[in-house]
């Protein structure tokens, strides 16, 4: 099987599994962790904030993010396609109680400031206000775009002229960056917290980052607590992230792979690829009569793992774990199934 449902699929590396045994551990929970300690300090200077977090999830992170910034009853502002919306079991409204406003952010991915002025809501005695902004980079569900500096800026300032924090649900952060050419730094800056995955296309076997200020971090580490998230010798699980954060530079190669796959895919017949910007490539299925769920299944009986998208959609991801010469031999096995 040519696994590419996902960059998460990946196994850890021999230097991981080393890593995880002879990490250096303490009770992290009272702080005594030195393992976690030291990725939660390189993870904020990736990304240039005061503080980080270090937590199971990218799901816990985006949710323990929405909860710190948020009052009960608020609402949060967000693209209808965003991950915090779509796939995370209602969880802004069960864990947070809060209101859940969706906007259509189209190919831009983030709102426009208009959208974002037009949609804000001040408290009142009828309306609840607007809590926080929620953005996406890269946008999984709009085909893995990445959004530049200027667009994440314009959302951020028209959001913070009203004095609403915004955070930034940056599971594949460092793809938007390579596929950008920028420094990571220059896309969280305009935002008050960001989520990073160190499990999606950097190798990590799990855990995720929420990073902001050291006053957003304090609070953010009670929300943990409350929310479960409270780990003990966590270093055992960090030591691989702290390998994960080396692996940044390398998403390029699953970007080139996407790219020679979207190629070779589209020029099959029946099928129509949108050129990806990063990891993520949405197949179109509609031409070869086949909905994204019968499309997906045949792939997957010829040894291609992929998942339905859309109703005539469907998702490839490619990942560390798949090569060139896999990518080549998905498109011959796909070229057999429209055949
Ligand atoms: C995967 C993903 C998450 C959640 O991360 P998990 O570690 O799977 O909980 C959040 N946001 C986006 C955009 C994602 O792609």
């Amino acid at each position: 099987m040519i696994d590419l449902r996902s960059d998460t699929v990946t196994m850890p590396s021999d230097a991981m599994r080393d890593a995880a045994r002879d990490a250096d551990v303490g009770d992290d929970v009272y702080g005594d962790d030195p393992t976690v300690n030291e990725l939660e300090a390189r993870a904020a200077d990736l990304v240039g904030t005061e503080d980080a977090l270090y937590v199971p999830t990218g799901t816990m992170g985006n949710q323990i993010a929405a909860r710190t910034h948020t009052q009960r009853g608020q609402e949060i502002l967000v693209d209808d396609q965003a991950h915090v919306v779509k796939w995370e079991l209602g969880g802004l409204a069960q864990l947070s109680g809060l209101q859940v406003r969706t906007v259509d952010c189209g190919e831009r991915a983030v709102p426009t400031p208009e959208q974002v002025r037009t949609n804000l809501v001040a408290e009142d005695l009828h309306r609840p206000g607007t809590g926080l902004l929620s953005l996406e980079n890269t946008h999984n569900s709009r085909g893995g775009v990445a959004v530049p500096v200027e667009h994440v800026e314009a959302a951020a300032e028209a959001a913070h002229a009203h004095d609403v924090p915004v955070h930034l649900d940056g599971a594949r952060v460092f793809n938007a960056a390579i596929a950008l050419d920028v420094d990571p730094k220059e896309l969280v800056e305009p935002v008050d917290s960001v989520m990073f995955c160190l499990s999606k296309g950097l190798g990590a076997p799990v855990g995720s980052i929420v990073a902001g200020t050291e006053e957003f971090v304090a609070r953010a580490r009670r929300t943990r607590k409350l929310l479960g998230g409270g780990m003990r010798q966590a270093g055992i699980i960090a030591a691989p992230g702290l390998l994960a954060l080396d692996n940044v530079d390398r998403l390029a190669d699953d970007h080139a792979n996407a790219q020679a796959l979207a190629d070779g895919l589209d020029d099959l017949p029946g099928l129509s690829v949108a050129d990806p910007d990063t990891n993520i490539v949405v197949v179109d299925s509609e031409g070869a009569g086949m909905t994204g769920d019968a499309f997906a299944e045949a792939c997957t009986e010829a040894g291609v793992g992929c998942g339905a998208f859309g109703e005539h959609t469907t998702r490839f991801c490619t990942n560390w774990d798949v090569s060139r010469e896999d990518v080549d031999a998905a498109v011959d096995r796909i070229a057999r199934v429209v055949a």
